[in-house]
Parts: structure tokens; C-alpha cells; sequence
């Protein structure tokens, strides 16, 4: 095979593409991954998971320094926040993280292009290699396209990255804002407006619908609400913006009542812009290959990730559903598995969704309003950590469990944790989905005391009335 032959292209080297990428060389293919970012990792790693996290820790120790080490009979004196470490421990962060896919692409003989690529034909692909070196066509026998998403514009405000900022902008400010607006109280606006909230800056979150994470469970968004207030987080709920006037103190926001027309006008040092991400697709050659898109421009694939173009695959944010990394990662290796011949399937009903706000949101399966709105009977279980003894040592109290189980058979059908680690409780909610188990099984399942997890099991007991400790 020539040294510019492959089994699979990928073009896109985020969690789809790399992951994608590296269980196929696993596999025996041949294997090339196209990035045009200069490091591996895509948004997840470099703008996005990574970043938003570690800037999430940094801020929660301030805070948790700030306003709790003192009932621990800790005194720390005055604290102060040098946002310059902070920034450079989150670049050595993802600098690690990114080194570490160059490294297992160096281990599994995945070739590594820098470069940007665009389809010639559905067999070939040019890259335009980032250093200025000429262009080079490669073959192949497939193409795997992870271009994955950006950010989705507001019409009449323009993203410039210095005030008006999208996620990319606000993971690397210089300086705490004074005030922050975060147009959109979905996941990026409470992540990133919590980082800044807690390192002092005043946010005010404008949202659209009447209600922050619209889509998420009932029992959730009326927690964070009452969880982001007692915060000081201030959310305008059912309020668009106009008009966005930047001058050299800030921005001015026009802001409009989705319900009765009334206008305000609000000052803000920083806005940030998160209504939403679009797939990318632009420069690819989708259109010279005949490659087919949705009316919202994502990628259409059949169940095999497959596009109307023979041997053209596409898999992650640029073909919809959740725009979430492990959800890439699960299509890119049920494709790779697909092309060596090997089943595979992924389980949409069974895709964590995590909030890494305080408390953290965590959320599987399905949610109460769909049920109902689909006719299924269902029972409910619920567990506040109020009761929970790990939760009340740890002095993290907020929040519950609560476990939506088939009213008939028991099985469980959807799980929604908020509070502390949640992200992590939800594993076991996620296993019990994809087993099938019921809320039963949670329920005679014995779990460690004393421990956050002990909260499952209670709220499984509920679900049948029977729970120990409420
Ligand atoms: P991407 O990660 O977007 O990767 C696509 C890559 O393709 C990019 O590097 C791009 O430069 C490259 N590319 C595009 N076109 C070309 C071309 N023509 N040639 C060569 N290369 C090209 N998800 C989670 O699950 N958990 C989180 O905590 C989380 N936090 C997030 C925080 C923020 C602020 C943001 C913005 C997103 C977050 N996400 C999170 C979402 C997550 O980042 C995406 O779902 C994930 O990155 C999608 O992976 P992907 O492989 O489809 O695409
Ligand atoms: P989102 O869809 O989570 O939230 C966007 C919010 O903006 C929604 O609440 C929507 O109602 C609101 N909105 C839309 N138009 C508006 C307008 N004109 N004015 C005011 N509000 C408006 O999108 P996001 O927060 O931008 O995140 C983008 C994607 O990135 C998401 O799909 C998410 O899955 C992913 N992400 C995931 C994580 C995580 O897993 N922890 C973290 C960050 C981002």
C-alpha cells in the first residue's frame, strides 16, 4: 500500500475522530487523522470539556476556601485570586491531555495530518497542510467526517471575543469581570457563568425560555433555579435580547419580555453568547462529493453512521443528537467496529448528561414530561441528600435523586441526580439502564455507608414506597 493509501481517512480529530481513529488501527486498518486545529482533541479537549472543568475546579476551591473552610475551624485570612495561574494550570491541562492523543496516535500507528481537509471525490481527500508545505492527496478506501460543531450566532450581536465573547472567549479572560450577562441558560451559560460568579463577578443570566436547561427533568430545572439564586446568580427567564451597543466601558443590552413586550436595558462588562452550537461543515467539499445535509445542516447517516455517498461515514456533534464527547466517542468506535465487520450498537436511551455546575446535574433516560407525553405509566422515587450521612459530613446537602421506573415491569427508565458528584453517581444509573434493570435491583443492590451512592438505593426503595431514612 502506497504511504498515501489508507483504509479509513478521518477527517476531524475530537472525540469522534480520534477515538474513532484508534480503535479502527486497533482493528488492523491503516488509518489517517486530519486536524486543522495544529493539536489533536478537537473542541472537547481544547475549548470545551477540558478547559470549562478545569476553570470549574480552580473557581470551586476559591469559593469553597472562601465561604466554607471556616465552619471546618479553618481560617485562611483574606483570599486572593491571581486568574493568571489559574489560566496557565488550565493550558498545562489540556497541553497534557493533547500530548497524550499525539502519543497513543504515535502507539497505534495512526497518521496524523495538520492540516485542513476537504473531499475531492469519495475516495480522496486533499489536505492543505498547516505549515505552508504543498498540498497532499491522499487515497482511501473510507472516510470518516467528525467536524463537529460551533458556535451557533445571535443575530445582531456580534461575537468579537474581547466583550462579546462566545464559551472560547470566556474560558480565557484575563481578569474577573466586573459583570457578566450570559445570553442563554443552557449547560455553557451555568458552567461558565458559575466559574465567574464564583470568582466574584456579578452575572446576570438572560434566557429565552421561562425556565433554566429547558429539556432537562422538572424536578431538575426547579432545583437550579432555586440552587443558582441562592448562588446570587440573577436570571431574567422568559427575556430575549435586541441589541447589543459596545463601547469602550462595556456593552449595553436591549432586552425585550417574551411575554408582555416590556424593554430594560442592562450593562455588562463581558456578555457572553451561548444559545447553542451548529454543526461544522464548511470547506469540506460536501457539496463537490454530492455528500447529503438535514434542513439544519447537520450530516444525515443511516444507522451504520452511513451518508447517501457510499464509503463517506460521519459521526459526533456534525450529525446531531446530544452534542456531548462520549457520545461522539460511542459512534466513533460502533463505526470503526461497523467497518471491520464486527456488531456494535449504540444505546441512545442510555447517554449520561452532565451539568458540572455546584450541585452538579446528572441525567439519564427519560424525563417525566416525556413520559407523560407518550402514555407510559410510570412510578417515581425520590431521595433528597438532606438525608443522606456522607452528604451531611461533606456539609453538600442540596439537591436529590429521583428514579422514573415502568410502572408495570419496574424498569428503570430514566435517573436525575442533582447534587454533589452527581456526574459520578450517574454511572450506576446508566449500567442499570443498559442491563435493563429495575428499580428493584438498585433497590436489593447493597451500597457502601456512608456514601452519596446509598442515595440511588433509597430513592430505588421509593419508587415502591419503602425507603429507609425519609
Ligand atoms: P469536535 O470536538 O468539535 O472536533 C472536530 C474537529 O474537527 C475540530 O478539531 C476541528 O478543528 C476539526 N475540523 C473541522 N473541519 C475540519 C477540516 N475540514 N479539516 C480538518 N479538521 C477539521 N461535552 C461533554 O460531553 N462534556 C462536557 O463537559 C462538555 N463541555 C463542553 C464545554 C464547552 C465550552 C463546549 C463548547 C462544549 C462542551 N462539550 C462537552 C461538547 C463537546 O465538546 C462536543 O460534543 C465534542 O467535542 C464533539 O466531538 P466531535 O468529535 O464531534 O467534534
Ligand atoms: P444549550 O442548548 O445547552 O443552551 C442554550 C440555551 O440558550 C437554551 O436554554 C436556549 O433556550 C437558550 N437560548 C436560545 N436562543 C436564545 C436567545 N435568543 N436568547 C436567550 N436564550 C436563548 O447550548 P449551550 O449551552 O450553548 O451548549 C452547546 C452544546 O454544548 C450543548 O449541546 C451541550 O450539550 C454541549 N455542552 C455540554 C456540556 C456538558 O456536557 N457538561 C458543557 C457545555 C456544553
Amino acid at each position: 500500500m502506497s504511504e498515501n493509501r489508507f483504509d479509513l481517512i478521518i477527517i476531524g480529530g475530537g472525540p469522534g475522530g480520534y477515538v474513532a481513529a484508534i480503535r479502527a488501527a486497533q482493528l488492523g486498518m491503516k488509518v489517517a487523522c486530519v486536524d486543522k486545529r495544529g493539536v489533536p482533541g478537537g473542541t472537547c479537549l481544547n475549548v470545551g470539556c477540558i478547559p470549562s472543568k478545569a476553570l470549574l475546579q480552580s473557581s470551586h476551591h476559591y469559593e469553597h476556601a472562601a465561604k466554607e473552610f471556616a465552619s471546618h475551624g479553618i481560617q485562611t485570612g483574606s483570599l486572593e485570586m491571581d486568574t493568571a495561574t489559574m489560566m496557565a494550570r488550565k493550558n498545562k491541562v489540556v497541553m497534557d491531555l493533547t500530548k497524550g492523543i499525539e502519543f497513543l496516535f504515535k502507539k497505534n500507528n495512526v497518521t496524523y495530518f495538520k492540516g485542513a481537509g476537504e473531499l475531492v471525490a469519495a475516495n480522496q481527500v486533499k489536505v492543505m497542510p498547516l505549515d505552508g508545505s504543498d498540498e497532499q492527496l491522499l487515497c482511501t478506501s473510507n472516510v470518516l467526517i467528525a467536524t463537529g460543531s460551533e458556535v451557533a450566532p445571535l443575530p445582531g450581536i456580534e461575537i468579537d471575543e474581547e466583550r462579546i465573547v462566545s464559551s472560547t472567549g470566556a474560558l480565557s479572560l484575563e481578569q474577573v469581570p466586573g459583570s457578566l450577562v450570559v445570553i442563554g441558560g443552557g449547560v455553557i451559560g451555568l458552567e461558565l457563568g458559575s466559574v465567574w460568579r464564583r470568582l466574584g463577578a456579578d452575572v446576570t443570566v438572560v434566557e429565552f425560555m421561562d425556565t433554566l436547561l429547558p429539556g432537562m427533568d422538572q424536578d431538575v430545572r426547579k432545583q437550579m433555579q432555586r440552587s443558582m439564586k441562592k448562588q446570587k446568580m440573577k436570571l431574567k427567564l422568559s427575556t430575549k435580547v435586541t441589541a447589543a451597543v459596545t463601547s469602550a466601558d462595556g456593552v449595553q443590552l436591549n432586552l425585550e419580555s417574551v411575554n408582555t413586550g416590556a424593554v430594560e436595558t442592562l450593562q455588562a462588562d463581558i456578555v457572553l453568547v451561548a444559545v447553542g452550537r451548529r454543526p461544522y461543515t464548511s470547506g469540506l467539499g460536501l457539496q463537490q462529493v454530492g455528500v447529503a445535509l438535514d434542513k439544519r445542516g447537520f450530516i444525515d447517516v443511516d444507522e451504520r453512521f452511513k451518508t447517501n455517498v457510499d464509503g463517506i461515514y460521519a459521526v459526533g456533534d456534525v450529525i446531531g443528537g446530544a452534542m456531548l464527547a462520549h457520545k461522539a466517542e460511542e459512534e466513533g468506535v460502533a463505526l470503526a467496529e461497523y467497518l471491520a465487520g464486527k456488531p456494535n450498537h449504540v444505546n441512545y436511551a442510555a447517554i449520561p448528561g452532565i451539568v458540572y455546575t455546584w450541585p452538579e446535574v446528572a441525567s439519564v433516560g427519560r424525563t417525566e414530561d416525556s413520559l407523560k407525553q407518550d402514555g407510559i405509566a410510570y412510578n417515581v422515587g425520590k431521595f433528597p441528600f438532606s438525608a443522606n450521612a456522607r452528604a451531611r459530613c461533606n456539609g453538600d446537602t442540596e439537591g436529590f435523586v429521583k428514579i422514573l421506573a415502568d410502572a408495570v415491569s419496574d424498569r428503570v427508565l430514566g435517573v436525575h441526580i442533582v447534587g454533589p458528584h452527581a456526574g459520578d453517581l450517574i454511572a450506576e444509573a446508566v449500567i442499570a439502564i443498559e442491563v435493563g434493570a429495575s428499580a428493584e435491583d438498585i433497590a436489593r443492590t447493597c451500597h457502601a455507608h456512608p456514601s452519596m451512592a446509598e442515595s440511588l438505593k433509597e430513592a430505588a426503595m421509593d419508587v415502591d414506597g419503602r425507603a429507609i431514612h425519609i
